[in-house]
């Protein structure tokens, strides 16, 4: 029984994050939660966030789209696939 392919996949963060910024300005949720009229940065639902220099992803909010990983100049955060999900 196939689970949802999110809850296949983790983004893992290394320490090498610069803080850069690129993560969250490429990420499709960000880019969604900031169109709206009410957006707020500390509050809105973001699936990732620079704090204090750092990338931090929230796990209930991350579709785990990998675009962050793919784009990140120090390759700080990785994409895999959990070999089983069991709830
Ligand atoms: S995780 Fe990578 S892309 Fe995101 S802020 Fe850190 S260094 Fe930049
Ligand atoms: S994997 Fe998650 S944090 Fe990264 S770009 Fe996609 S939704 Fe955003």
């Amino acid at each position: 029984m196939a689970k949802a392919d999110k809850k296949n996949k983790k983004i893992i963060q290394s320490k090498k994050c610069i803080g850069c910024g690129i993560c969250y300005s490429v990420c499709p949720v960000n880019a969604k939660v900031m169109k709206s009229d009410d957006f707020d940065p500390d509050t809105a639902e973001l699936a990732i966030r620079i704090v204090d220099g750092m990338a931090v992803i929230s796990d209930e909010v991350c579709i785990r789209c990998g675009a962050c990983s793919k784009i990140c100049p120090v390759e700080s955060l990785t994409i895999v696939e959990l070999e089983s999900a069991t709830a």
